[in-house]
């Protein structure tokens, strides 16, 4: 470790977690894990341990019967054919053969044993992928563009500087003791597949006239996040040439460690920093550790596609495709993937890569190829072309498997959809994000319609309910959900949103969007049907 931890001169007021790490590194707990915890079981985990084993990537799942989900990096959510077998195989092996993709486009395992551990680290470690700080107070799996190499759209390929920041973060104890999670989002499309507004730090494609010649590069953004107080990140005025990213990267995540408050949990992700000093400060504090960076350019980030990616799509390589499926709520089984791996080997360029809106993409098939390809078996149940409600719903976890969760998510996700579908046929997608408590890993702030569990009393006892959140979008013209008042049982929820959605497309005008339309009509809108049909 090359630093000090200037905290520690205030112990006294650190929270419990900090007092932890002050004692013993998160990454520590991996070498445990394979020399002691897997040998001696759960019992033997110490109290620290319990919060630290986060750091390996694991977290203690719902019910407490001592199994853990895992969490891969799949950075950008490129991988190799031979690193998704490997996934599968671990699926298959140790996780019941199940895997769901995050909505940071990471692959998540569930029913982990302890003891299979060392096996699952060593599979991971023969590929080139890891657990390690998928989860803990650490710089996160990078997101950005899932198309980065094979993009139209994207102004450069990403791939090497995702690749960089990345293996000099993994595993990089001068920044495994951060305030809490730190998002890099990384990508150069004009389409904000990062999501640049909703990460730590979020790099995106800009232009400059340098020495009378354009150059591509980057402007970035700091302080964006989600949660109970969710965050639009702020944009620097910078310029950053690709070249410089890790370096940028570098200050900011230094600044974070040494200047973010380490208090209370609930105060410490970079935004509450930025909120306090204000983007000046934090820019003048960083461009001490990189040096003055040219002010921004022309900023080339024209839309927000949200991340899907459905359907037969034309690459920069001019005689190839690639195929954007839907994978319903993110849920794989080992098979599938080790099937899509194959058809990546043999039609493809032998890579898939997961999503931010936990779908799959199926890379460099030759145009000629494209029919043979939708014919297999496996689109059947993995559509390509899905014209349904689910396509456009991302739920988080829930509590099938999460501590933290107050309704099954996948569950009346699954409802809902298939309700929606049952009585409309929309020609336009309308996301739908749910998720199980205040963390919003289902990203409820960014759909047209965000639901989050929550609690309402009902007579003499606790039942369960949402909030219903609507208008919410990236790119230009970001705007948060708004939160309508009053929450909805799950009975009343289905007629809702139905409601909600029917309204829309009887009085929608021409192509407007969903989003579009909850401007037009302002939320008032909305908030009078919840009104007049919550009982
Ligand atoms: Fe669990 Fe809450 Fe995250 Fe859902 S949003 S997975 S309930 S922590």
């Amino acid at each position: 470790m090359a630093y000090d931890q200037i905290w520690k001169q205030d112990e006294e007021n650190l929270n419990n977690v900090e007092k932890i790490k002050l004692r013993r590194d998160g990454l520590d707990v991996v070498d445990t894990i394979i020399n002691k915890y897997s040998k001696q079981g759960l019992d033997s985990v110490s109290e620290d341990d319990k919060i630290l084993l986060k750091w390996a990537g694991i977290y203690e799942q719902r019910p407490k019967t001592g199994q853990f989900m895992l969490r891969v990096r799949i950075n950008t959510g490129i991988m190799s054919s031979v690193q998704a077998k490997t996934l599968a195989d671990i699926s298959h092996k140790y996780g019941r053969d199940y895997a769901r993709i995050s909505t940071r486009g990471a692959v998540q395992f569930y029913n982990i044993e302890i003891n299979d551990l060392p096996d699952i680290f060593k599979m991971l470690e023969s590929v080139g992928l890891a657990s390690y700080e998928s989860c803990g107070d650490c710089p996160r799996t990078v997101v950005g563009n899932p198309l980065a190499g094979i993009d139209k759209d994207e102004l450069m390929d990403t791939t090497d500087i995702v690749n960089e920041v990345n293996n000099f973060f993994l595993l990089n104890r001068d920044f495994s003791n951060l305030p809490r999670k730190f998002k890099i989002s990384i990508s150069s499309s004009i389409n904000n597949p990062g999501n640049c507004e909703i990460n730590d730090i979020s790099f995106t494609p800009a232009v400059k006239v340098v020495d009378g010649n354009e150059v591509i590069g980057f402007h970035f953004r700091v302080g964006g996040g989600l949660s109970t107080k969710p965050n639009m990140a702020k944009e620097v005025d910078a310029f950053v040439l690709p070249e410089d990213v890790l370096r940028v990267v570098v200050g900011a995540a230094t600044i974070f460690r040494d200047f973010g408050y380490r208090k209370s949990r609930n105060h410490a992700r970079l935004k509450f920093l930025i909120e306090d000093w204000g983007v000046e400060k934090f820019t003048q504090k960083l461009f001490e550790y990189t040096g003055k960076l040219p002010s921004k350019g022309i900023d080339k980030v024209e839309n927000w596609n949200s991340s899907y990616f459905y359907g037969v799509n034309k690459q920069k390589q001019k005689d190839k495709s690639y195929i954007g499926i839907h994978v319903p709520l993110g849920s794989l089984k080992s098979g599938q993937l080790t099937e899509l791996a194959k058809i990546s080997e043999r039609f493809g360029d032998g890579f898939i890569r997961t999503t931010s809106s936990q779908n799959i993409i199926i890379t460099g098939i030759k145009n000629s190829d494209i029919d043979e390809v939708l014919s297999l078996p496996i689109f059947k149940d993995l559509s390509p072309n899905p014209k349904t409600f689910l396509s456009h719903l991302v739920a988080c976890t829930g509590s099938k498997y999460c501590n933290l969760a107050l309704a099954d998510t996948q569950k009346i996700g699954e409802r809902l959809a298939s309700y929606l579908d049952s009585k409309l046929k929309p020609d336009t997608p309308i996301r739908i994000n749910i998720t199980g408590c205040p963390n919003s890993c289902g990203h409820l702030h960014i759909a047209d319609i965000g639901l989050q569990a929550a609690m309402v009393k009902s007579e003499d006892k606790m039942e369960e309910a949402y909030d219903v959140f609507i208008g919410g979008k990236l790119g230009p013209g970001a705007q948060f959900a708004q939160k309508l008042k009053g929450r909805v049982k799950e009975d009343n929820l289905l007629s809702l949103i139905y409601m909600f959605v029917s309204v829309y497309l009887e009085k929608r005008d021409g192509a407007e969007s969903f989003n579009e339309f909850v401007k037009r009509l302002e939320i008032s809108f909305f908030q009078e049907i919840l009104d007049n049909n919550n009982h």
